[in-house]
């Protein structure tokens, strides 16, 4: 199996590489964010309840996001391997899938870092926000956005550098030469 972290700051291209990644490898592909937003747009209890949080571009909370991928995780253990966007986010959520790989028997093959300077990150974004009409893309909710991936996220390349996990991808330049060089990183992850 292959599993697969992309981890990256908002903005640096996680939604996009996945896409390709995902197809390529045959992964189950698992965006947070995404989940998160469909059950905003459907209205459910708990997109009523992460609404105020998402739009003010803060972290929902650890158990949450930890049981979407479960549950996630469960239905797809016959596959042949994950992929994850915007997943982990902070310490105790990789503490909490680590446990919940242990239990189910997996492990994480490699997070992939995409590399991307602030100045970059912030254009990408405002030029996003002008079609993706996501509420919290723009350039206040961006910054605190960032704020919380200083505070709350960065620290995980620390905690996967440590496991001797983490990869470091160029992630500024043509769409096509990024996906190169991930799959290069991960055809070394595949012996
Ligand atoms: P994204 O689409 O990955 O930029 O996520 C959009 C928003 O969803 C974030 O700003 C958070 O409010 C929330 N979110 C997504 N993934 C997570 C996560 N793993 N932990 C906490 N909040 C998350």
């Amino acid at each position: 199996m292959l599993n697969i972290i992309l981890f990256g700051p908002p903005g640096a291209g996680k939604g996009t590489q996945s896409k390709f990644i995902k197809e390529k490898y045959s992964l189950a592909y698992f965006s947070t964010g995404d989940l998160l937003r469909e059950e905003m747009a459907q209205g459910t209890e708990l997109g009523k309840k992460v609404k105020s949080l998402i739009d003010g571009g803060n972290l929902v909370s650890d158990e949450i996001v930890v049981e979407m991928i479960r549950q996630r995780v469960k239905a797809n253990l016959s596959g042949n391997g994950f992929l994850f966007d915007g997943f982990p986010r902070t310490v105790r959520q990789a503490e909490m899938l680590d446990e919940m790989f242990d239990e189910f028997g997996l492990k994480i093959s490699g997070v992939l870092s995409l590399e991307v300077s602030q100045d970059v990150l912030v254009e990408r974004m405002i030029e996003r926000g002008k079609t993706s009409g996501r509420a919290d893309d723009n350039i206040d909710t961006i910054r605190h956005r960032f704020e919380e991936y200083d505070a709350k996220t960065k620290p995980l390349l620390g905690f996967y550098e440590k496991k001797n996990l983490l990869n470091n991808i160029q992630g500024e330049g043509k769409i096509e030469d990024i996906f190169e060089g991930i799959c290069k990183i991960i055809s070394k992850l595949q012996k």
